[in-house]
């Protein structure tokens, strides 16, 4: 069996990485989205289980000690983290899986040595401009004067590590970055070690004649 592929997604908040991905996932079903761990607050519109897996500050330092994360960092003053399980029983049945993670986290994934062997793609979803960032930010209304601040501020640090990932998408035209998404999942999908099963059946269709 073909292992599933690692995709992890990066961006500082507001750039359209929810967007895109979602939209990616309406259309391709047989992806497995990892829904990770968070001692932040839960947003209106969020639902535990579904956006994320909304803990206490002691429940996830359980998890850590117990070592059932992939990863996990402090973003913005909150845990976060990937669940180790879930991801690696999906990747293990060939099932692709897109990590919606943080910059360090990202490289925690890259670094690990138990994935040493799986196929890891890493994409960024730059903004266009920082105007433009606050204005979406802005627009979304879900977060308070102080964490806009401080999400501004964490997201040019966040942008200038741009050269760990493999992929960049500059989500100017939200329909266009959502093209630019499946492409670069697409041409993954085409690579020969992705497709090992396929040819060797297609070149077993040779033998005995
Ligand atoms: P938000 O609070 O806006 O949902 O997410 C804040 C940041 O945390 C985003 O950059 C998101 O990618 C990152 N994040 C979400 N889940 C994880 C995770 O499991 N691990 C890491 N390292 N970052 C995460």
């Amino acid at each position: 069996m073909i292992k599933g592929t690692i995709y992890i997604v990066s961006s500082p908040s507001g750039c359209g990485k929810t967007t895109i991905i979602r939209n990616f996932l309406k259309k391709h079903k047989n992806f497995y989205f990892s829904i990770s761990h968070t001692t932040r607050p839960k947003r209106q519109k969020e639902e535990n289980g579904k956006d994320y897996f909304f803990v206490s500050k002691e429940e996830f330092e359980n998890m850590i000690n117990n070592n059932q994360f992939l990863e996990w960092a402090i973003v913005h003053n909150e845990y976060y983290g990937t669940s180790k399980e879930m991801v690696l029983n999906k990747v293990e049945n060939g099932i692709d899986v897109i990590l919606d993670i943080d910059v360090q986290g990202a490289q925690k994934i890259k670094k690990n040595p138990d994935l040493k062997n799986y196929d890891i793609v890493s994409i960024f979803i730059f903004p266009p401009s920082y105007k433009e960032l606050k204005k979406r930010i802005l627009k979304r209304g879900q977060d308070t004067e102080e964490s806009i601040k401080i999400r501004l501020k964490n997201a040019y640090i966040e942008l200038k590590n741009y050269n760990l990932y493999d992929y960049i998408i500059v989500n100017e035209i939200l329909n266009k970055a959502i093209y630019d998404f499946e492409t670069i999942i697409n041409a993954n999908s085409l690579k020969k070690s992705k497709q090992e099963y396929k040819l060797k059946k297609i070149l077993n269709s040779w033998e005995g004649r």
